[in-house]
């Protein structure tokens, strides 16, 4: 490669970032930093009317969340500062302008109702809302059909006009996509897209041309929906004179409904129960909500992994793959152009795998908010930490630990009597109280002698140890879940263990 390799995500700050958009910034930085390159965020807000509060903060959160901090940013700045083009707004008039003079665009005076006009006018049953295109522009009000003069009246009356590229009829377009290939395009297909809007700002397809340029793009990856697009980009970058610095582009292809029909959306997360945004994302207009993956419980570094192999692998078995590994191992060849369908039974495999492995301190601090809101008070860093090694194997998900930990840090308040009330009679209830009183002399907190205290008892009072763990385990964890029950007790410690066992044991008897 020849070029610096600077990569670009680019996202509009119109809501909560959806996975597929995680995505494509995760292949973008894997790209970026596999190269050496830079990566960059750059906030595409020219169109005032879709912005939303609040959502550029989030998108700027997600990504360090994921640990995928860009180089350049509207926080860190950067060489090609302001990375806002609404703050750039002065940068893209003249590229209009140059446009035009070459004869490549041109001034549209047509108002809305005009266009709405021209749409009643020309639909068919096969083309119920045509175009503004090479078909009708001759027809419209704009400085094609127009003589010169007129229009310089227009312009110097202040008249409002956009600025539309003037797509060439019936001609061929065509770039290699590093996923796709050679995609080519017949311009004819194409609208007369706007550039400039009558409020000065430029549409994205001006915008995105004139700043992938100006900041040095060596690579542009954007999603698939983004390809009808290309013809117009492509020959802007050709009208503009920079074809030769255009970034060679991908388009990531879909994430799909776990069925494989159709783009996953947030409507299919509420209706499959599972999240689709990265984290928790409320709409200001329409304070409507959207679960995130992080506030599910997910650690960043599951969800990295679980985005990196939708559509993408190494070429061998190998699943669990952590961001280094990744940045060593990606490569844009490798991803698929067919659509990778989500499955969210695998998403929480990936997690209860990164939760296994991870370090007990470094879970400790991503469970202590569920705690704190579960009410569980783990002061003793120590003991907090050795109880996340016993019990990571049973969470999927952050929130199971407050089920698979909690009982360890505070007796159970609700203890599930109705599983055991129905076998209990007065030979478990004595044995219980000599258990208790076992242990008690025992002052152990070994796990070993309290199961053999346990184990001669049960042959004392001729019961089968089978019979007793349940209880025991209800008794000391409120429910039917945890590790091995001796090994609890001893935790916990034999005076808790033992006080917890007589609390049950007045339930039962009560
Ligand atoms: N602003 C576009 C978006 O919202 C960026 C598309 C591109 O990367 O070119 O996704």
């Amino acid at each position: 490669m020849n070029k610096r390799v600077r990569v670009r995500f680019a996202p509009s700050p119109t809501g909560g970032l959806h996975l597929g958009g995680v995505r494509t910034v995760l292949f973008n930085y894997l790209f970026a930093k596999k190269h050496g390159g830079d990566f960059i965020l750059r906030i595409e807000d020219t169109d005032q009317t879709r912005f939303v509060p609040g959502a550029e903060e989030y998108i700027i959160q997600t990504l360090n969340w994921c640990g995928m901090t860009p180089d350049e940013s509207p926080v860190v700045g950067g060489p090609y500062a302001p990375y806002r083009q609404s703050e750039r707004k002065e940068n893209y008039k003249q590229y209009a302008t140059q446009l035009i003079e070459a004869g490549h665009a041109y001034y549209a005076f047509d108002t809305p109702a005009e266009i709405e006009e021209m749409r009643n006018h020309f639909k068919t049953p096969e083309n119920p809302s045509p175009q503004y295109n090479h078909a009708v522009r001759a027809k419209m009000r704009n400085s094609l059909s127009l003589d010169a003069a007129e229009v310089a009246a227009l312009l110097e009356a202040g008249t409002p006009y956009v600025v539309r590229i003037k797509m060439p009829d019936n001609e061929e377009v065509s770039f290699t996509d590093m996923i796709r290939g050679e995609v080519s395009f017949n311009t004819s297909q194409v609208d007369d897209k706007v550039l400039l809007k009558a409020d000065g700002m430029p549409t994205y397809h001006l915008a995105v041309v004139v700043d992938d340029y100006l900041m040095k793009i060596s690579h542009a990856f954007r999603g698939e929906e983004w390809l009808p697009s290309a013809p117009v980009h492509l020959l802007l970058w050709k009208y503009l004179g920079w074809i030769s610095d255009m970034p060679q582009w991908a388009h990531l292809p879909l994430i799909l409904k776990p069925d494989g029909h159709g783009k996953l959306s947030k409507r299919d997360g509420d209706r499959l129960g599972f999240p689709v945004f990265a984290m928790d994302w409320t709409d200001p207009k329409t304070n409507e909500k959207a679960i995130g993956f992080k506030e599910r419980g997910f650690l960043p570094e599951a969800f990295v992994n679980l985005l990196a192999v939708l559509g993408w692998n190494d070429g061998t078995d190998q699943e669990i793959f952590s961001m280094a590994e990744l940045i060593e191992k990606f490569s844009i060849d490798r991803v698929h152009k067919g659509g990778a369908k989500f499955d969210y039974e695998k998403a929480k495999w990936f997690n209860a795998e990164w939760i296994k492995n991870a370090d007990n301190a470094y879970l400790a601090g991503l469970v202590q908010p569920y705690f704190d809101e579960a009410g569980i008070k783990a002061q003793d860093q120590t003991y907090l930490e050795k109880i996340i090694g016993i019990t990571k194997e049973r969470c999927i998900l952050l929130p199971d630990f407050v089920t698979q930990a909690g009982f360890y840090f505070t007796a159970p308040t609700q203890i599930d009597t109705a599983s055991i009330a129905p076998k209990w009679d007065d030979n478990k209830k004595n044995f219980f109280e000599a258990l208790c009183v076992a242990f008690e002399n025992s002052n152990s907190n070994d796990h070993t002698i309290l199961e053999n205290i346990f184990k001669e008892l049960t042959a004392t009072h001729g019961l089968k140890p089978g019979e007793l763990m349940l209880p025991m385990r209800i008794m000391l964890v409120g429910g039917k879940f945890g590790p091995a029950v001796f090994e609890i007790a001893a935790t916990i410690g034999i005076s808790d263990a033992v006080a917890r066992i007589k609390y049950a044991l007045q339930l039962l008897n009560a």
